[in-house]
């Protein structure tokens, strides 16, 4: 069995942002508090990380989650990348450093950003492995093993990289899917997909793209992340249909 966990489902601030701000969110609605977008996959022994959020510590505390073999980015903002020093006490817990895969672009903005976590200096040492992602990827630990598929998706200027393994897809930044991806996407048990707000915006999904993405796709079930502060939990909830859901910090999906 594969479980994902969605660690965070927040837009870039999260919320309540810093400044206590919850723009439409019923703040008593537990699941309006949003931490940063990451999750996690766990399979027997192999635990994968999908990006360090600035939050990355606190849901690693709240979700229990014991070890990391590896991070898997989908792109370079800092919502997704920051969190990376903290993976400090897994590389003393493995002994050795922690690999992470990212797009060629991606890789190589980490790799100038966080430049001693890969090198070491100013006292530290390197705890960090780059690797290349490519368009598919075996991750194996013991007897388990997870295939990943992995291919670039639009999210604004850039691109992110999106994943898909047994049967669900994970897109929690992006604006566009490129037409020859969707045979990437077709039975899906669940696609997770970015839907920031009501509102267009130039680098992710509003609430009506997702819902075109998912009655084009016909995934089982759409999770929807990446929330912002206009989109109340129980608002989604009441007014999608059954098979589309807002995600909440902590949602948990058995495959
Ligand atoms: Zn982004």
């Amino acid at each position: 069995m594969t479980k994902i966990t969605i660690l965070g489902c927040g837009s870039s601030l999260g919320s309540p942002w810093i400044t206590n701000y919850w723009g439409k969110l019923n703040k008593k609605n537990k699941f309006n508090f949003r931490t940063r977008c990451s999750a996690h996959i766990k399979k027997g022994d192999l635990s994968i990380l999908i990006d360090t959020s600035p939050d990355i510590k606190k849901q690693i505390l709240d979700n229990k989650i014991k070890n990391i073999d590896c991070v898997l980015y989908t792109h370079e903002h800092a919502d997704q990348t920051s969190g990376i020093f903290e993976l400090r006490p897994f590389f003393w817990k493995n002994k050795k450093p922690i690999d992470i895969y990212a797009n060629k672009k991606c890789l190589k903005l980490i790799k100038e950003k966080y430049d001693y976590c890969f090198y070491g200096g100013g006292g530290y040492i390197p705890i960090i492995k780059g690797n290349l992602l490519k368009n598919s990827l075996i991750i194996k630990k013991k007897n388990t093993e997870i295939k990943f598929k992995s291919f670039l998706i639009n999210h604004g200027l850039i691109k992110a990289s999106a994943f898909v393994f047994d049967k669900v897809a994970y897109l929690s930044d992006c604006n566009g899917i490129n037409k020859k991806d969707y045979k990437n996407l077709s039975n899906l048990k669940y696609l997770i997909i970015d839907c920031l707000k009501i509102n267009p915006h130039p680098s992710h999904f509003n609430l009506d793209q997702a819902i075109q993405v998912s009655n084009l796709l016909k995934p089982k079930k759409t999770i929807l992340t990446n929330l912002h502060t206009d989109l109340d939990y129980n608002f989604l909830k009441k007014n999608l249909p059954k098979h589309i859901r807002p995600a909440y910090d902590g949602l948990s999906l058995n495959i």
